[in-house]
């Protein structure tokens, strides 16, 4: 909530995700990176300077931080097979919450509007 400003999303204490502005490969401290023995687990930070894209070769400056996406709730897997469907923000989340509500509520009303 707002009123709690110190403490930190989920999004927020996971390592963040680095896109490369080049291809579009995305570096998943999670994952690491195999091809350039990087083992899982190291932040983007912590790559060394020589490190670059698997995909593309350019260097770590042309990558971008992108957040942690899939940090809250935890298909990192599915990042990689689509767009969008887990990059909802808690925003559009509500925006459905509320929007399945009104429908119920709709729905309740016409049922009393025919006894
Ligand atoms: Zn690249």
């Amino acid at each position: 909530m707002s009123d709690r400003p110190k403490e930190l999303t989920l999004a927020e204490q996971a390592p963040a995700n680095h896109e490369c502005r080049a291809c579009g490969y995305v570096y998943e401290p999670k994952k690491g990176d195999g091809k350039g023995n990087i083992p899982s687990g190291t932040p983007f930070e912590e790559l060394p300077v020589s490190w670059r894209c698997p995909v593309c070769g350019v260097p770590k400056s042309q990558f971008v931080n992108v957040g942690a996406v899939d940090a809250p709730s935890g298909f990192a897997d599915n990042l990689n097979y689509g767009f969008g469907v887990n990059r909802l923000t808690p925003g559009q989340k509500n925006l459905l919450i509320f929007g399945a509500l009104a429908l119920a509520f709709l729905f309740f009303l016409s049922l009393y509007g025919l006894s």
